[in-house]
């Protein structure tokens, strides 16, 4: 398939975020490649570019959210905070793009509206919502796992004469909320960062809260010098550590269960890694934490403790703390002042579990009980369509005009999360099935666009036209993940990680929970042993730039 206003090119990269710009690099500095990069947004950081809802930041410390490719990079880049913040974080994602020049290379404000598949010659026809149209070798698809925003169906929000907004959709202008009520619907990650800071900015805060959270101090603050001083020094050898370990981080995972040891030493465990902060908790403090049901108990009721501890009013403590599932069983949150922001005069929380929001009104909301809230601003943090919903927006079609969307209608079906059989040449960055949103992002988007790039490297050099993952190995991939998903505490929760936030959505659990060290030494053996598990038919005309 190809005329005269069809474009050709090696690659079509989707999005330019972390993932987008380093496979634009990769594929035209490394591997002299053309390609076509479109972005949705007017500018490059694909999450960090909508996110800019007060107090985003990132979870992972700041000196190991970056980009590891490049030396002189790594050296001169200075985060200020101990974790990144969403405007920080976009400085230096557009510091990346320029210093690379980058930008040359994308078409901002352009969405991909189909990407098919030709079965006659064998490459993938993209179009946009800005007329292109494009014939390429490859579709990378590098759309990040939470890009896809949920706004519950609640009847009458048309009517609302406020401002609303969703957390990922948040204008850059800012919204103003001196003198306002505000309704913050939500209390995952986006609600927790979020509800602290708009408390104290508006003059009357509702919190409407489905499930309670377990969340973890950040401690957050400036960066320690004397720390930075030394990563700096042995920068390369801390982000191999983080290669190789189990969630993409460089700590030292413990290797002991919370039930060998004392409650005295459990205790002064718990207490030394909840004033470190963050991660820390969970992944440094017992290993059986994620695994066994009781190790897990003694983190959960400690965590309750600190709740009851810091929230003055009882019964409000009382509506924060979570029973319904485990500690770590959702995506573990992050906080700064989340608890100690119900004790405001000016902050009250609404459980909705038994009564749910049942209308959005002119002036407010109501709920299942009658009771009536009236706010000038509702924030939605409700969430995303996660890890499958952008690609079904996207109108991809595999071999025979397969709809993507048929083939995952029962849940993901990937091989490593990279590839999907009948889908020949299309490569996802961090797809499901791949460790991704259960590690420190960075590391694993690295390791899948090198991963990717060295597959395309390879099939240059062999004259490989088609490259498509094997049923049988996409199955054993898929039963893989399961068995892995199922030994886990991540069943035992309704979270956005097995589909339960989108009503209809299949409950299958997305990610890979087998850690980011043992799926990097799988995907090195399959492609030391020549892409095992993918199907490559060798072209008749190796000659690979039309
Ligand atoms: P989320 O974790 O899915 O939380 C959505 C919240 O909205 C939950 O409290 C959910 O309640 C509630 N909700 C959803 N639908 C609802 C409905 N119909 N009625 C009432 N409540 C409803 O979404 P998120 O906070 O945006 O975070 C998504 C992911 O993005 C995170 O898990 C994380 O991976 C990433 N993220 C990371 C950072 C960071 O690094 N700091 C910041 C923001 C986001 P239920 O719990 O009952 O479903």
């Amino acid at each position: 398939m190809s005329d005269t206003t069809t474009e050709r090119v090696d690659a079509v990269v989707v999005g330019a975020g972390f993932s987008g710009l380093y496979m634009l690099k990769r594929l035209r500095d490394e591997l002299g490649m053309t390609s076509r990069v479109f972005e949705a947004g007017d500018g490059v950081g694909g999450t960090w570019y909508w996110n800019r809802y007060p107090g985003a930041r990132c979870d992972s410390e700041s000196y190991v959210y970056c980009f590891s490719f490049d030396d002189d990079l790594l050296q001169e880049w200075n985060w200020s905070g101990k974790y990144p913040e969403q405007p920080e974080i976009l400085q230096y994602l557009n510091h990346v793009a320029d210093r690379f020049d980058l930008k040359s290379g994308i078409s901002f404000n352009t969405r991909v509206t189909s990407a098919h598949y030709q079965d006659d010659d064998g490459r993938w026809l993209v179009e946009t919502d800005q007329g292109d149209r494009v014939s390429a070798k490859y579709l990378i698809t590098a759309i990040g796992c939470i890009s896809t925003g949920q706004i519950p169906k609640i009847d009458g929000l048309d009517s609302f004469e406020g401002e609303w907004h969703h957390t990922g959709a948040w204008p850059h202008e800012g919204v103003e909320f001196g003198g306002k009520r505000v309704a913050v619907i939500g209390t995952g990650s986006s609600g927790v960062q979020s509800i602290p800071v708009i408390a104290r900015e508006c003059e009357h805060l509702t919190v409407f809260q489905r499930t309670p959270q377990y969340t973890i101090p950040a401690q957050h603050g400036t960066v320690d010098q004397a720390f930075l001083k030394e990563v700096k020094a042995n920068y390369r050898e801390i982000l191999n550590e983080a290669r190789v370990s189990a969630a993409g981080f460089p700590y030292d995972a413990s290797e002991t269960s919370a039930l060998e040891v004392s409650d005295e030493e459990r205790l002064e465990t718990y207490e030394r890694l909840w004033e470190k902060g963050g991660f820390h908790f969970m992944l440094g403090s017992y290993s059986d934490i994620a695994l066994d049901r009781r190790a897990n108990d003694t983190a959960s009721e400690f965590i309750r403790g600190k709740i009851r501890e810091i929230v003055d009013n009882p019964e409000t403590a009382e509506k924060l703390l979570p029973r319904d599932h485990p500690f770590a069983s959702k995506r573990a949150l992050i906080d700064t002042n989340y608890f100690d922001t119900y004790n405001r005069d000016n902050v009250d929380l609404v459980d909705i579990r038994h009564f749910p929001i049942e209308e959005i009104t002119p002036t407010g909301l109501r709920t299942a009980d009658g009771a009536e809230y009236e706010v000038d601003i509702i924030v939605f943090a409700t969430g995303y369509d996660a890890m499958t919903g952008t690609f079904f927006k996207m109108d991809i079609r595999g071999r025979e005009g397969r709809e993507l969307k048929d083939k995952w209608s029962d849940g993901p079906l990937t091989y490593l999360g990279l590839a999907t059989a009948g889908f020949p040449n299309m490569f996802m960055i961090t797809g499901p099935g791949s460790p991704s949103v259960l590690s420190n992002m960075p590391v694993s988007i690295e390791q899948h666009v090198e991963w990717i790039s060295d597959f395309v490297d390879y099939n240059n050099e062999h004259g490989i036209e088609v490259a498509e993952a094997d049923q049988a190995a996409e199955d054993e991939w898929v039963q893989h993940v399961n068995e892995i998903a199922d030994q886990t505490m991540y069943m035992l929760a309704d979270s956005w990680y097995l589909g339960a936030n989108i009503p209809g959505k299949p409950r299958v659990f997305m990610p890979y929970a087998g850690g980011v060290g043992v799926y990097r030494e799988r995907c090195d053996e399959i492609a030391a042993a020549g892409y095992e598990g993918f199907n490559l038919q060798e072209s008749r005309e190796p000659a690979l730039a039309d």
